[in-house]
């Protein structure tokens, strides 16, 4: 990032986008013909006067702009971070980091450090490091937990070493979440992640979890069999996925919903990560031109867990369900982040948040619900304040679309150029992120 940077200099001019159409994502219009002025790292104006002299014009004609993207599910130590300049490229301006090693969380402090300073232009960050588990020979203390007071000791670590919120494991014992949860809320820290097996989504809501991701745990408690399932998977037997599909209850779901809805809980469905044990044997998977990308390192991972994975059928009748939720819950009013779980396999950084767009909007939402899950939405998430979207006073974050992403969500990745804090990336300098990014991956 630092020697793309190095010829943009230090002061941001005054920039103008003209003639462009604003989507309004919360509202679900779009307003043509208007210029939107950014100066520093705030919009300053968005209407259909003039540019003022001296700003640097680009011209928005025929063209769609829209808030910057997040991608709410990450995991950005494990591939390193030639991602960033991915990311970017994609229109990407902020990420959320579920978890990470120690080592990789100082780093990512250290990216935030230089982001603070202005010494570098990327995607805003808030993270965790590593998620909080079941006490086990891979997850010793302080990270693995036994009982309430291991994860108090956990989360106090957490605050320590200045993480943003504490990330949920799925295997985290009753009695350890409820004291994870307690101190949490005494210290103000959001917790969010997996549904542990010991407890029902309901319970992980009413404790104030702020997120659910993956969906997790969400189809067991639609089952109208939950509690025969339940005795299952106490006595270590596998919960048969026919049966998860065949019981589902919609006004199991439906009350589920209304839970969530009253105590704020967030559902982050990383559908893109869920995707991939159902097309694992689908050659479109393997023949992506994206792919060049990814180190050849992570290509050849993402092959062998392809080559292994078996049971496709059910794991797409699965996926076909997680679908029908994510549409239903939405439908509720139960909030949704769009968020990856990049790097599981096939999920390619920053290209997967525009799958998840797409999978989003195949799931029910509508277009201007999934842009909303990947823009304001994840503001709100981290409770930010209004001016949220493209306002005055909101921080200049946007893309550039060639095309409406309202009438047709996949015009989110025909990305004309992107404004990152205030600064201005046109095709010219989006190009070389590409070929920087190509490379990287090619060498590695
Ligand atoms: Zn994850």
């Amino acid at each position: 990032m630092l020697l793309l940077l190095a010829s943009w200099g230090q002061t941001v001019p005054v920039v103008a986008i003209e003639h462009v159409t604003v989507v309004d994502v919360h509202a679900a219009t779009i307003h043509a013909d208007q210029t939107v002025l950014v100066r520093g790292q705030r919009i300053e104006a968005v209407s259909r006067a003039a540019a003022p002299e001296g700003a640097r014009h680009i011209n928005g004609r025929g063209k769609y702009l829209i808030p910057g993207l997040w991608d709410m599910h990450v995991h950005l130590g494990m591939i390193g971070p030639d991602s960033f300049q991915l990311y970017l490229a994609n229109g990407i301006v902020g990420l959320r980091e579920m978890e990470c090693s120690l080592p990789e969380f100082e780093r990512l402090k250290q990216y935030r450090a230089e982001l603070a300073s202005g010494k570098t232009v990327g995607p805003q960050l808030v993270a965790t490091a590593e998620a909080i588990e079941g006490r086990g020979p891979a997850k010793p203390a302080p990270f693995g937990v036994e009982n309430a007071a291991d994860a108090q000791a956990a989360v106090d670590r957490q605050r320590e070493i200045g993480a943003d919120f504490v990330t949920i494991g799925s295997d985290v014992p009753r009695p350890a979440y409820l004291g994870l949860a307690e101190e949490c809320r005494r210290l103000n820290l959001p917790f969010s992640g997996h549904v542990p097996r010991d407890l029902t989504p309901a319970e992980v809501s009413d404790a104030g979890q702020r997120s659910i991701e993956h969906l997790d745990g969400l189809l067991l408690a639609c089952s109208s069999a939950e509690s025969r399932l339940r005795d299952l998977m106490k006595h270590g037997q596998a919960v048969p996925i026919q049966t998860i599909v065949d019981t589902f209850d919609p006004n199991r779901a439906a009350q589920l919903a209304a839970h969530f809805r009253k105590h704020g809980t967030w559902l982050c469905p990383t559908l893109t990560e869920q995707r991939f044990p159902a097309e694992a044997h689908n050659p479109d998977l393997y023949l992506d031109p994206r792919l060049k990308y990814v180190p050849s390192g992570y290509r050849r991972k993402w092959e062998v867990s392809a080559e292994a994975s078996r049971n496709v059928e059910p794991a797409r009748k699965l996926f076909e369900l997680d679908l029908r939720l994510t549409g239903l819950m939405w439908r509720a009013g139960v909030r949704i982040l769009a968020g990856t779980d990049t790097p599981w396999p096939y999920c390619i950084p920053g290209f997967a948040l525009h799958d998840e767009l797409k999978l989003l909007v195949r799931a029910g939402l509508s277009p201007a619900a999934a842009l909303e899950a990947a823009t304001i939405a994840p503001e709100e998430f981290l409770g930010r304040t209004a001016p949220l979207g493209i306002a005055p006073g909101a921080p200049a974050n946007l893309v550039l679309l060639d095309g409406n992403p309202l009438a047709d969500i996949d015009n989110t990745d025909r990305i004309s150029a992107v404004v990152i804090q205030g600064h201005v990336l046109a095709r010219r300098d989006l190009g070389r992120l590409w070929d920087r990014a190509a490379a990287a991956a090619k060498g590695q």
